[in-house]
């Protein structure tokens, strides 16, 4: 009962940034002081994905930049209606995998449950932002068959929390669904997918989700989504710490982004500062081909060569693996010429 008490006291104060969040252009001018006709804001884009920063993130942006590589992310843009052959809504295939309710099982060994249609941010380049996430996140009232696919699934040794968020959630929908999962015998090991302590930290600070999920049957780890060094504040950074003093692995993915991160220089920061809080690089990704997202487009030559330059200036353990998405592959593919 007490516990009750102490999480309805808790959960308001991520729950209201999140109902805060920036939203219209007009929100968003004011905060970083710039009028309106300064930035490519495009209406037609921000109906087909909506604008979405939350105030923590938006604090990292600097004020009267229009070109700031955190903006960038954010920014509904009149590039992306552009339509690039190529470029479609479904780019990993997601959609043809869904063996049972919220389920994509692509790869041997692990199955990803997509918890929720919801986000704390809205990324541009998001694969996932033509989904129809209302149809595929769970339902309660299906919850069941999720789990008994799992269940039938001997091989499935690691599970994948994703989304949207699965951070968005409530404490105890988390919680509840953590215990459940520990509850299948061949489950070793349980992962979340999140890009939440970056852009919403009073999410993870201070809550005893974190703890509930390291004092669990199953291995904990947290894959982080991170792509510039200026993500990493003082509040971030301390998130970071309420989930490694809990002795959780802490990973980080980050997408190659044209004009945001591919710099050789800036990708050797951001590995250095992710290291630093306690976090070793996992993946850096060529961005999957969205609709809408061609602008943000690094060419494979270009990405080869940017890992190269991390490979020449990083100890390994700090070089993140460059990867691509392919539908119907096995696995992330290496990038190849
Ligand atoms: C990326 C992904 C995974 C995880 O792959 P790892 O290489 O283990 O990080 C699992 N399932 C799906 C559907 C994925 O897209
Ligand atoms: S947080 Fe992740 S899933 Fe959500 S919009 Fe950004 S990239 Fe997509």
């Amino acid at each position: 009962m007490i516990h009750r008490t102490e999480l309805a006291w808790q959960t308001p104060n991520w729950q209201q940034s999140l109902a805060n969040a920036i939203s219209s252009l007009d929100q968003l001018c004011k905060y970083l002081e710039l009028a309106p006709s300064q930035l490519p804001f495009s209406a037609d884009a921000n109906r087909q994905f909506p604008l979405r920063v939350p105030y923590n993130y938006a604090s990292l942006i600097e004020k009267r930049n229009p070109r700031d590589p955190l903006l960038l992310q954010i920014l509904p843009d009149i590039q992306e209606l552009n339509k690039e052959p190529g470029f479609i809504t479904d780019p990993v295939g997601d959609l043809t995998h869904h063996p049972a309710p919220g389920i994509i099982h692509k790869y041997h060994g692990r199955a990803l449950i997509i918890t929720t249609g919801a986000c704390a941010i809205h990324c541009r380049y998001c694969f996932r932002r033509h989904f129809p996430y209302a149809d595929s996140g769970i339902k309660r009232t299906e919850w069941e068959k999720t789990l008994a696919y799992l269940e039938s699934h001997q091989e499935i040794d690691e599970i994948i929390l994703s989304g949207g968020d699965p951070l968005v959630m409530s404490d105890q929908t988390l919680t509840e669904m953590i215990d459940q999962l520990a509850g299948i015998a061949h489950l070793q090991r349980i992962r979340i997918h999140t890009r939440v302590p970056t852009v919403l930290p009073e999410r993870i600070t201070g809550s005893p989700l974190m703890e509930h999920l390291a004092n669990n049957r199953l291995t904990p780890i947290v894959v982080l989504h991170i792509n510039h060094p200026n993500e990493l504040s003082p509040s971030v950074t301390e998130a970071l710490k309420e989930i490694t003093k809990n002795h959780i692995f802490l990973l980080n993915q980050s997408v190659l982004l044209k004009t945001v991160n591919d710099s050789p220089s800036l990708l050797t920061l951001l590995s250095e500062k992710l290291f630093q809080a306690g976090v070793l690089p996992y993946y850096l990704h060529l961005l999957d081909k969205v609709e809408g997202a061609a602008h943000f487009a690094v060419q494979k030559e270009e990405a080869i060569a940017l890992h190269q330059a991390m490979m020449e200036s990083l100890p390994g353990y700090m070089v993140p693996k460059l990867v691509m998405e392919q539908d119907g592959a096995d696995s992330k593919l290496p990038v190849t010429v």
